[in-house]
């Protein structure tokens, strides 16, 4: 039997009212090649990755498994601040949800499937450059431990497709234990259809938040954890330097999951108002601008709740009222932990307000310097860390307070580097990695993509074989421009 028709399809969304999405079956791309499988989502779904013939049917849209009900799922959103009441699934389709052997549910999601009734302008395709860059991505962010869609396989084709220039399209299986936005939430609240918004919360809760469902206080609390998740989801991102480049609400997941990924970076040579986005002129969701702008999405998704809420907007409030310090807790116990330090002092945010303008005016590589600072011994010359700057006596002005500081920690230096080299990841996916990955599938040699899957679903190992990748980027890397053609 084809690998795909041994799951176990439990389809909760379609089952939803017609209002809530639109069935659609995939369109085959031309001339399909299965690019790479990823074992490790295989595993999560019970799913036989050696398959390969299957993983390329189902892909690339030639084949539907048994059980699946392919449907776009309508949602609506504000992008760059505007409200856009149709967006939806325009290139992608919830090929159905399958329950695994320990009774966890997850969505396969195709993206990049063809054409939809949300498609807009649209021709319903993506192209092997985003969608190499997804791939990898969300396997990358996994493995730094950041709540994450994840990604099954992908596919190439010979399908054509517009960009810029003359492309082809591919597709990935996208999977997570749902696709549900702040926007899909948005889209029943502003067409004032507040049965199907209950239903939709309804449904979510009972899924994903069993604890809550029954309780009269259900959708207040709904409304706190998802404020929680994201206040801690953004926390992870800022700790590791991640930009996600695209923060509008229809790809804000209401569990708190990194979703969407397109015009992403991680950050090199510090800047925290770096953009990653290209087409982002206004620098809306510059690095420094995450955290103010998931509260701001929060706040969005309690607008759209208000109706469950008895239109109480003071608990609204409250509730926000909440993510600062969801935030801020977060962010500086994982920044503590970078630092190695264990205990909690007052002064401990000047020391990382110092360190990143430091960081910031020196122009330091932000994943090397933390990584290179496990290795850190007072009173020593830290050579590694210093070249990081070019300003080497401030740095030593500051390895002097830092230094102060480890001496009210109780730990021995050698536990505390192999406890910062679990949380400074030697590897981060940076964008010159990723293309050259697309410059190679692009003529037709896929071999790095499985390599870098490899390496950055273990970022904080060592890996001999890749220590190029744990250098200083090449200078070409930095005119790599991504945007939001895709
Ligand atoms: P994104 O910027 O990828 O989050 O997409 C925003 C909206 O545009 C979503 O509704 C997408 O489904 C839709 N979209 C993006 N690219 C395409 C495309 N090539 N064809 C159809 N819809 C698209
Ligand atoms: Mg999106």
């Amino acid at each position: 039997m084809p690998c795909f028709d041994c799951l176990t399809f439990d389809n909760g969304y379609s089952q939803l009212p017609a209002s809530f999405y639109s069935r659609v079956m995939p369109q085959a791309l031309d001339n399909p090649r299965l690019v790479s499988v990823n074992p490790k989502v295989a595993h999560l779904l019970d799913l036989d990755s050696d398959d390969r013939d299957d993983m390329l049917a189902v892909t690339s849209g030639q084949r539907v498994p048994a059980g699946a009900d392919p449907l776009a799922m309508a949602y609506a959103g504000h992008q760059f601040g505007i409200y856009v009441p149709h967006l939806g699934d325009g290139r992608a389709l919830l090929l159905g949800e399958v329950r695994n052997v320990h009774g966890e549910r997850w969505d396969l999601h195709l993206k990049g499937s063809g054409h939809t009734p949300y498609s807009r302008q649209g021709d319903g395709r993506a192209v092997l450059r985003s969608s190499i860059r997804e791939y990898l991505a969300c396997e990358a962010m996994h493995g730094l431990g950041i709540p994450t869609t994840r990604a099954l396989c992908l596919v190439d084709s010979d399908t054509p497709v517009q960009r810029e220039s003359l492309e082809t399209a591919a597709a990935i299986i996208r999977v997570a234990p749902s696709h549900v936005r702040f926007g899909s939430f948005e889209y029943f609240y502003y067409r004032h259809k507040h049965v199907e918004l209950r239903q939709l919360a309804e449904f979510v809760i009972t899924a994903h938040f069993p604890a809550l469902a029954g309780r009269d206080d259900r959708y207040s609390l709904f409304y706190r954890e998802v404020i929680k998740r994201t206040a801690e989801m953004i926390a992870r991102w800022q700790a590791v330097g991640f930009c996600h480049g695209v923060m509008n609400t229809d790809n804000m997941s209401i569990l708190g999951l990194t979703l969407d990924y397109g015009p992403f970076g991680f950050m090199e040579a510090f800047d925290a108002g770096h953009v990653c986005n290209h087409s982002d002129v206004q620098r809306r969701y510059a690095f420094n601008q995450q955290p103010d702008i998931g509260y701001w999405n929060c706040a969005c998704l309690g607008q759209a709740l208000l109706p469950l809420l008895g239109d109480d907007v003071d608990l609204i409030k409250e509730m926000l009222g909440h993510y600062p310090d969801d935030f801020s807790s977060a962010y500086s116990s994982l920044m503590r932990q970078k630092a190695g330090l264990m205990t909690q002092e007052k002064s401990d945010s000047f020391l990382f307000d110092n360190l990143l303008t430091l960081m910031q005016k020196n122009g330091t590589d932000y994943t090397l310097f933390f990584r290179r600072l496990c290795d850190f011994e007072p009173c020593r010359e830290n050579a590694p860390l210093k070249v990081l700057f070019k300003d080497q006596d401030a740095l030593t002005q500051w390895c002097q307070i830092y230094s102060n500081r480890l001496k009210l920690e109780q730990e021995k230096a050698d536990t505390r580097q192999m406890t910062m080299k679990k949380v400074n990841p030697k590897y981060v996916l940076r964008n010159y990695m990723v293309q050259i990955a697309i410059d190679k599938a692009v003529e037709g040699d896929y071999s790095e993509i499985d390599h870098l899957l490899a390496l950055v679903q273990k970022p904080f190992a060592e890996w001999p074989e890749y220590e190029h990748y744990a250098e200083l980027p090449p200078n070409w890397g930095d005119v790599l421009e991504v945007s939001c053609s895709s």
